[in-house]
């Protein structure tokens, strides 16, 4: 559980996503925060994040979470992110790792059947309760090989237990956090907000950018 990978990706003077604390990797719960940042990158997916050992777990998920009992769907295993990054919606500038536009998507608890779950992340099978503003029910994340590198390993999330009643397209399309649509996010480029800022302080924000130089917006 570091942040190495994640922080050597980035330029933090470039792009307004979290450099991220010293993750608290003592931390143990077989309930936990996750997160569902839909992201507009070269390619669309889905970011699925399990706060696990002090960091986010994650994954990209192309198609999204399967909703139908037995249904799989690919998720390849990306590099921990901060638990800050959970809160981030907003544009990653162009020329930038992970380059577009990342909406909060969904949020909620996760429980998890094992009591240890980053154990159970290290033996490669997880078995989830989601209890989202969107996502409810379960699901079970199986690696697909053994680990030998940390990054770009390809996991299986697979709906078990039950279906789940497909989403309203209003639901799909907008943010849990802001209830914006990606393209609402995208025409606010410059605008960014983590976790730490409540929605009543965005306005402020915008209003600052709107009020800077056409050139020291570009150079961000
Ligand atoms: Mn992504």
């Amino acid at each position: 559980m570091s942040l190495r990978t994640y922080r050597a990706k980035r330029d933090f003077g470039k792009t307004r996503e979290p450099e991220g604390k010293a993750p608290d990797t003592a931390r143990k719960s077989a309930q936990f925060r996750f997160v569902i940042q839909k992201h507009a990158a070269s390619h669309l997916h889905y970011d699925f994040r399990l706060e696990i050992g002090g960091v986010l777990k994650s994954w990209a998920v192309p198609k999204g979470l399967p909703t139908v009992k037995g249904d799989k769907r690919l998720a390849m295993a990306v590099e921990d992110h901060p638990v800050e990054y959970g809160g981030f919606e907003g544009t990653i500038p162009a020329g930038n790792y992970g380059a577009g536009t990342v909406m909060l998507w969904d949020e909620g608890i996760a429980e998890a059947v094992e009591a240890d779950p980053a154990a159970a992340l290290r033996e490669g099978r997880l078995l989830l309760q989601l209890h989202g503003r969107k996502i409810k029910g379960h699901w079970a994340l199986i690696r697909m090989r053994p680990a030998n590198d940390e990054n770009k390993i390809p996991w299986l999330l697979i709906k078990t237990e039950e279906n789940m009643r497909p989403l309203s397209a209003r639901a799909e399309d907008r943010s849990v956090k802001s209830g914006r649509t990606l393209k609402q996010i995208a025409a606010s480029a410059g605008a960014s907000w983590t976790s730490t800022r409540s929605s009543g302080s965005v306005q402020t924000r915008r209003s600052t950018h709107r009020g800077r130089p056409a050139r020291a917006r570009q150079s961000r």
